[in-house]
């Protein structure tokens, strides 16, 4: 226990969120932040401001977000600390969490089977893994569903496409993505998986590659929703 102190003291692990030092039984986050995060009802909701982002647009079963977004709060240092500073067990006990929230709450039906969105190729070389792969690990493990990556493959690179409107956006992601033949999507309750959730575009996207192959029964499940 010495040594294991000493250790702490030299290298604490800091809180992603406010970056005080860690409790030794806190893994990932503090408990003051972890009580403070600004939390969604989303999942209690069949009808909330995320499934309304898809009106019109893709019709999934359901749509949830954990948390909401806002600049420089610290569900953005979270998202920071998960996307490039390689904190993966971050996202997967966050996953974990949500994951028993979503199964207590009975939020989807059937069995739900967790897929992550794919990183493009060339950008999951350079950040060398794909943050959304942890969360729906975490989803997966909290929920007692099943998990597959990858399902789907992306197939061109997505360029900034910040300044486009969203027709444009909605456009040029339609046919980027492609179910993998080992993946059989049909009768099977697919829970799409990402970090964040802000137009949709690549989360309909990914709907519609899924419906192409067969699926009938797809939601959407973010860490934090980011939409308008
Ligand atoms: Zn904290």
């Amino acid at each position: 226990m010495f040594w294991r102190d000493l250790f702490y003291l030299a290298f604490p692990n800091l809180c992603p969120a406010c970056e005080k030092p860690l409790p030794q039984k806190a893994s990932f986050i503090c408990s003051y932040c972890f009580e403070t995060l600004p939390k969604t009802a989303f999942h209690g909701q069949k009808e909330n401001a995320a499934t309304n982002l898809f009106r019109g647009r893709y019709p999934f079963d359901r749509v949830t977000s954990a948390l909401y977004f806002s600049k420089d709060g610290s569900v953005q240092k979270i998202l920071h600390s998960i996307k490039y500073k390689g904190n993966t067990s971050l996202a997967e006990s966050l996953g974990e969490w949500y994951g028993k929230v979503l199964f207590s709450e009975n939020t989807l039906a059937n069995a739900p089977c967790f897929v992550p969105v794919p990183l493009h190729e060339k950008k999951q070389y350079q950040r060398g893994y794909n943050q959304a792969l942890y969360w729906a690990k975490g989803l997966s493990k909290g929920y007692e569903g099943s998990f597959v990556y990858p399902a789907l493959q992306r197939n061109l690179p997505t360029e900034t496409q910040t300044k486009k409107g969203r027709y444009d956006r909605w456009k040029n992601v339609e046919h980027v993505f492609e179910v993998l033949p080992d993946f059989q999507p049909e009768n099977k309750h697919i829970v799409l998986v990402d970090d964040v959730l802000t137009t949709g575009a690549t989360l309909e996207s990914c709907a519609r590659a899924l419906q192409r192959a067969g699926a009938n029964q797809i939601s959407v499940v973010t860490l934090a929703y980011a939409g308008g």
